[in-house]
């Protein structure tokens, strides 16, 4: 997508010149790996409920802006009180209304990258600064003790578990540590939370940590990306804070009563997250096969995609998408990302049909 015009960047804000329209580089194509979705789709029981609470819903009145039905059907989920959740127009609002309520002028946010791209871009256009307390370059591991030490200026410090684009996971007892060093907020962004393995969320903490905030979705797991709902777990009185500053009508009727009906539906997508987990094990050793004789290499994920690094990514990715039509994120400009690619752990047959292309087209380039 273009830059600003010289004339809109010289009327925004001065930290916003910089600036572009956010562009996921899609193209549509017959397989589409590239935005960590749900290929699945949502089970036909359950979206038999989703299209009659769909129907059952007016439209010509506004919103619960609290979306109060809905929190209180997560918070029996999550074992907490209505108080301690907070509804949003998927994820990336509340990354938003959080980091405009407890970030700005004068405050620092530490950040693990590389990461999801979406935090320092709202810090920054928020005038916040932005700490980056960088992760290993060759495992992507977040360094708790640096990410500790950090932490103690903070106002807010994001530790991303699963963390997008690596897949790796940081330990709840990582995430106390930091808690315990932050006189701000610390933020557990959970939106691949599903996909992890047991024992591996932040969640259980929130009892003992006032100041932490765990993130989740229904974009992923839960089929609902283009619905857009997402929601936070956090104290009451940070919840309030959020309230205060949020957009009063942002979770439009529709995309309530679609996360209503999925979260009452959750049991059914138990199924699903074994499908991807198990599909993401075996592309992985698949991935890791081709190796042996071919310049590949891939890492570990307990999300749902897995990160790749090949020659020429680029080119790679190009090549996939336009000889095979399959789509697959491009991460290779990014910093500490040379050559990689992330890949969404699709269905059985998008999997294979993605290793036979890969290997193909690796086999052609070297
Ligand atoms: N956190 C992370 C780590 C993500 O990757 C995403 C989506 N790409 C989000 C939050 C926000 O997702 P959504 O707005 O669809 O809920």
């Amino acid at each position: 997508m273009a830059e600003l015009s010289e004339r809109v960047r010289a009327l925004v804000q001065p930290q916003m010149r910089g600036l572009e329209p956010y562009d996921p580089d899609f193209a549509p194509c017959r397989i589409n790996l590239s935005a960590n979705e749900n290929d699945l789709g949502l089970p036909a029981p359950v979206r038999a409920r989703v299209d009659a609470a769909l129907r059952a819903t007016p439209t010509n009145r506004y919103p619960d802006p609290m979306a109060n039905e809905l929190r209180d059907e997560i918070a029996s989920w999550h074992g907490v009180s209505r108080a301690n959740v907070f509804v949003s127009d998927g994820g990336d609002e509340a990354l938003f209304d959080l980091f405009l309520a407890f970030g700005g002028p004068g405050r620092t946010l530490v950040n693990c990258p590389p990461t999801f791209s979406v935090y320092a871009l709202y810090a920054s256009m928020l005038g916040t600064t932005v700490l980056d307390v960088p992760r290993d370059p060759e495992t992507f591991a977040p360094n708790a003790d640096e990410l500790a030490a950090a932490a103690a200026d903070a106002a807010i410090v994001v530790l991303t578990s699963p963390n997008n684009p690596t897949g790796d996971v940081m330990d709840p007892a990582g995430v106390a540590r930091v808690c315990e060093a932050c006189p701000g907020l610390v933020l557990a962004d959970e939106a691949y939370g599903e996909f992890a393995g047991p024992g591996l969320s932040s969640e259980p903490l929130l009892a003992a940590h006032d100041n932490l905030v765990v993130l989740h979705t229904f974009s992923k797991a839960y089929c609902l990306a283009g619905a857009r709902c997402g929601y936070l777990l956090a104290a009451p009185d940070v919840v309030d804070g959020l309230a205060a500053v949020r957009q009063p009508y942002s979770v439009g009727v529709l995309a309530q009563a679609a996360a209503l009906a999925v979260a009452r539906e959750r049991a059914a997508f138990e199924p699903l997250v074994d499908e991807i987990r198990s599909e993401r094990e075996r592309l992985l050793l698949e991935i890791r096969a081709l190796g042996r004789a071919l310049p590949v290499r891939v890492w570990p994920s307990q999300a749902n995609f897995l990160l790749v690094r090949v020659p020429n990514a680029s080119r790679v990715r190009s090549r996939l998408r336009d000889e095979r039509s399959i789509l697959v994120r491009d991460f290779s400009s990014a910093p500490g990302l040379a050559d990689c690619l992330r890949i969404t752990v699709g269905t059985r047959e998008e999997n294979d049909e993605l290793l036979g292309a890969l290997e193909a087209i690796l086999k052609e380039e070297s």
